[in-house]
């Protein structure tokens, strides 16, 4: 004999069986977000994790893999390991690095030869002393940026990839992988957070952002994108990184005219102009890195240096006084 249910007892049992997925679905993957002030900036983690306990050790792990990365690549730190390799510009020595600076300094070097040293991580006296120059609010004199000038250079930074080595070849020299740093650092925490089995990631490293796979049951991640004024774009994104540089409040003004904190190798000035650029690549750190060199290198030589990085995007605004000029290959 055949059984028969009512359709009320289906129903019940679609709904049991419904309302037993979903809470299946969310006990397996919530939404948790973190944020924290690190390397200057607010780094703000969202991800998809089972629980709360595995969520939480694993964001702290996270936040600690980037102290340790600042510990070891800050400008700013008297005993960091970068400082410590700047104070040995000169000596003739090849010093011995961890892993992570010297793969920061390789990327590094990649970006400054394909960028005809746009992007140059050898720019330390010229930064440090803008950041003098800005805290005191005092232009430097001509021959204070040409002594700076001529301590800097990509190429007289020797990589020795077999031995993990470095040689800065002046005296004086000093490195500084702001412009990079943050992208780096981004793609690190991504590397630990997987590490817990977590797969949707979203980590934002002071607008220096990496994503890995969508949110559960979506497309990917809105993220919205502004050109500096009212234009505003908004484009769900995964497996990729964006970065954006342009005019913050690190700048300095000087018989008002803005100097951008970003400067240009050739002249050892702070950009003149305004800029804002956005760059989407596979990598956080090339994104990072191409953001400041296009910012430096601006539309027309950008255009030309993307046909050495065909996997990135990019969104260039200049402005200079009332003229706004724009490039975009985002869409
Ligand atoms: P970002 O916000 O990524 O464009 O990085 C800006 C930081 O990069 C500055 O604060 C400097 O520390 C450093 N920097 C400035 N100019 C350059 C440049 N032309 N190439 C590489 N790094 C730079
Ligand atoms: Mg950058």
């Amino acid at each position: 004999m055949a059984v028969k249910f009512s359709d009320n007892k289906y129903k019940w049992a679609i709904a049991l069986a419904l309302s037993t997925i979903a809470s299946f679905c969310s006990a397996q993957e919530s939404r948790y977000s973190f944020e924290k002030g690190m390397m200057g900036s607010p780094f703000k983690l969202v991800f998809y994790a089972k629980n709360d306990s595995i969520a939480n050790v694993a964001a702290q792990a996270a936040f600690k893999r980037i102290e340790k990365l600042n510990e070891l690549l800050s400008d700013y730190r008297d005993g960091s390991e970068i400082n410590l390799l700047s104070a040995q510009s000169g000596s003739g020595k090849w010093v011995q690095v961890s892993d992570e600076l010297f793969n920061i300094l390789a990327i590094s070097q990649d970006i400054s030869e394909k960028t005809d040293g746009a992007f140059d991580a050898t720019l330390g006296p010229v930064v440090q002393m803008w950041r003098h120059a800005t805290r005191k609010g005092i232009f430097p004199a001509d021959s204070a940026i040409r002594d700076a000038m001529s301590r800097t250079g990509y190429k007289k930074l020797k990589l020795d990839a077999k031995r993990k080595k470095v040689l800065l070849t002046q005296k004086g020299m000093r490195l500084d992988i702001g412009g990079l740093g943050k992208g780096f650092a981004a793609e690190e925490a991504v590397k630990v957070l997987r590490s817990f089995g977590i797969k949707s990631i979203m980590m934002d490293a002071g607008g220096k952002i990496v994503l890995t796979n969508p949110p559960p049951g979506t497309k990917g991640w809105n993220i919205t994108i502004s050109n500096g004024s009212d234009s505003l774009k908004t484009m769900p994104l995964s497996h990729v990184a964006l970065a954006t540089s342009g005019p913050t409040y690190r700048y300095m003004e000087y018989n008002g005219i803005r100097y951008s904190h970003i400067v240009d190798p050739k002249t050892g000035i702070g950009l003149l102009f305004h800029v804002r650029t956005t760059v989407i690549s596979p990598d956080g750190t090339v994104a990072d890195a191409l953001a400041t060199a296009f910012s430096v290198a601006g539309i027309e030589k950008s255009k030309q240096m993307i046909k050495q990085f065909p996997e990135s995007r990019v969104w260039l605004v200049e402005k200079q006084e009332e003229q706004v000029a724009e490039w975009n290959t985002l869409e």
